[in-house]
């Protein structure tokens, strides 16, 4: 369903040249949970936006059900980091949830009303829509964001190390929120963090990513059982393994090794 082949993205201007991405291929199948995990500055974000369409890759493609993306395609929502610079403040929390819904033509007042209460409720905030975004918790404000992303419907969410910014017992939370939202929507979800126990714990499969310039290094497939919990998923030793070798990949990817 998504295709990313031979994507290369190099920044320029002011005298400066930056190849954030060198080479990556990787294809999603429909309705797949994938974790991309890779360094700090390793171009993860850069990824992202080029599959979002917000960015121009340098070379290589981007294909979303076959169809080059040139430009933010219809079927797909992004959920960044920065919750704070994603929502607007002088707009209520359903007003927030439902503006990606104004470009849908195809919708009228009473389905935008009921996709937005729908998705508030889906993510543990039907009594919030009437409050401010600032009026709420930093892991509330990321849960608006996040029902923003569904309430559109999308094939495809995007998600830039979206918990970042929360604190540990939230993020939990948040984590269990998103399994439960793909499994419940059946939507493919292609999850970018920097932490490799969350990769491990989200996904169906982990790509691992070279330092910068960057290059997929590993796709590792999570065999750990679909119904994930954080407190007995996390102790079993088929856990720990694949943390283990993501971590192994990942500080051989820094020091520059070449793939075995
Ligand atoms: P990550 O999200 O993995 O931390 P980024 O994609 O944000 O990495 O950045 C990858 C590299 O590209 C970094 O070296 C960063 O400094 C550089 N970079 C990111 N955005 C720009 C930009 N707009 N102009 C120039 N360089 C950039
Ligand atoms: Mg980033």
């Amino acid at each position: 369903m998504l295709d990313v082949r031979g994507l290369h993205k190099v920044y320029e201007g002011q005298g400066r040249r930056v190849e954030a991405v060198r080479d990556l291929t990787f294809t999603l199948a429909p309705g797949e949970l994938a974790c991309l995990v890779g360094p700090s500055g390793c171009g993860k974000t850069t990824l992202l936006k080029c599959v979002g369409g917000l960015l121009a890759p340098t070379s290589g493609e981007i294909r979303l059900n076959g169809e080059r993306v040139t430009g933010p395609p219809p079927g797909m929502a992004v959920v960044f980091q920065e919750y704070g610079r994603s929502l607007f403040p002088w707009m209520r929390v359903r007003d927030n949830v439902g503006l990606p819904l104004r470009q849908k033509r195809s919708l009228d007042r009473a389905r935008r009303h009921e996709l937005v209460e729908r998705s508030l409720a889906a993510v543990g905030l039907a009594d919030a829509g009437g409050a401010y975004p600032w009026q709420l918790s930093g892991g509330m404000q990321q849960r608006v964001a996040i029902a923003r992303a569904i309430a559109y419907e999308p094939e495809v969410l995007l998600m830039d190390e979206p918990f970042a910014a929360v604190d540990a017992q939230t993020r939990a939370d948040l984590e269990d929120l998103v399994r439960g939202l793909w499994q419940e929507l059946g939507v493919t979800i292609l999850f970018v963090t920097h932490d490799i126990d969350e990769a491990v714990y989200l996904g169906q499969r982990v790509l691992v990513l070279s330092g910068a310039p960057t290059v997929v290094r590993e796709q590792v497939k999570i065999d750990l059982p679909d119904g994930r919990d954080q407190l007995t998923t996390r102790v079993l030793p088929r856990f720990a393994e694949l943390r283990t070798h993501v971590y192994e990949q990942i500080q051989a990817a820094k020091r520059g090794e070449e793939t075995t």
